[in-house]
């Protein structure tokens, strides 16, 4: 009896002096190895060019390497579910586009919740798109693409980077703009979709500056409009599709930094004051406007910014999608 005692109070000692070890224990430092950077979409297109372009100087900030991870699919969804899944301490970050807040209502199965698995870190930057055809497309301009595609629109084929991917957005709104319906071709990415636009496989694509201002400018591809209201400063020859005739055409795509839910408010904090810093650096100030891109004020880049803003944005897509019918099963 005594014996089972001893055991007991010993057991119970141990125990305890590990209870008391762990919650006297130090918080680990953060970062305390390198960091990953999911992007959902394939390297070498515009929300990769983005991570690439910011990951360098966020790691000078944080001081240790951010390492960009290529998560491809479903339209961003298979990376949003892994960083949801990853485990909550810094180490593991997303950044994804507006696909955030149109995949609840594009995807009848989503395994991971925008507004319920996620910490929000800020908002990135916003950028508009381009309508661009293969090089040696018939059509030599906007008139001459409304005509073409009246006489061939089963001939013609539509790249994207799959449901919920800004360029699928694009692309159904430019449908839906020139009433017609063309063959959507889906890709991992706007990079390989790109590749094949270059490479004369597919005809038209809807995409970002961020990946499709320099092609412009060496005449790589054929452009045929910008999808702000407004002309580009990095493009200033390129009409608006609006000023063409396809009234209120309108897309800038917005980007926001998560991390899993329940990472710890003081590391959120050091990787929002590194983002902002990034943001701010000359380097990445000068690319992003050479690429017409915006970065958000200062308030947008914060927690509270991503989150009123991802809310406000799946209100706004929700209604428009089912109303239009499209959805994954
Ligand atoms: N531009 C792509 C999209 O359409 C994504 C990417 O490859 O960055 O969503």
């Amino acid at each position: 009896m005594k014996r089972q005692l001893k055991t007991l109070l010993l057991a119970c000692a141990v125990a305890c002096g590990v209870v008391n070890g762990a919650a006297n224990a130090q918080a680990p430092a953060f970062p305390d190895k390198p960091i990953v950077l999911v992007v959902p979409f394939a390297a070498g297109g515009p929300t990769d060019v983005v991570a690439r372009m910011i990951a360098i100087p966020m790691g000078k900030s944080l001081g240790q390497t951010v390492l960009v991870e290529n998560t491809v699919g479903a339209g961003g969804t298979i990376a949003a579910t892994r960083v949801a899944r990853a485990a909550p301490n810094g180490h593991t970050i997303f950044i994804h586009h507006m696909g955030m807040a149109t995949a609840p209502a594009l995807y009848k199965k989503l395994s991971f919740d925008p507004l319920k698995d996620f910490e929000y870190i800020g908002q990135v930057v916003d950028v508009p798109m381009t309508m661009l055809a293969r090089k040696d497309f018939p059509a030599n301009n906007f008139a001459e693409l409304q005509t073409y595609i009246k006489a061939n629109k089963e001939k013609v084929s539509l790249a994207n980077a799959g449901l919920g991917a800004v360029s699928h957005l694009c692309g159904l709104l430019f449908m839906t703009a020139m009433e017609t319906d063309l063959n959507t071709i889906p890709y991992k990415g706007t990079g390989p979709a790109m590749n094949d636009l270059l490479g004369g496989q597919v005809d038209l694509l809807c995409d970002q500056t961020t990946q499709t201002v320099p092609l412009i400018k060496e005449a790589r591809v054929k452009v045929y409009g910008v999808t702000t209201l407004k002309r580009l400063s990095a493009l200033p020859n390129v009409p608006t599709l609006d000023e063409q005739g396809l009234k209120g055409f309108e897309v800038k795509v917005w980007h926001g930094m998560y991390a899993p839910k329940d990472t710890p408010a003081a590391v959120i904090d050091k990787i929002n004051v590194a983002l902002r810093a990034a943001l701010q650096d000359p380097m990445v100030k000068q690319r992003l406007a050479d690429l017409s891109s915006d970065v958000p004020p200062m308030d947008k880049i914060t927690p509270a910014g991503l989150k009123t803003h991802l809310e406000a944005e799946i209100k706004k897509w929700g209604p428009v999608i089912r109303k239009a019918g499209i959805y994954a099963d």
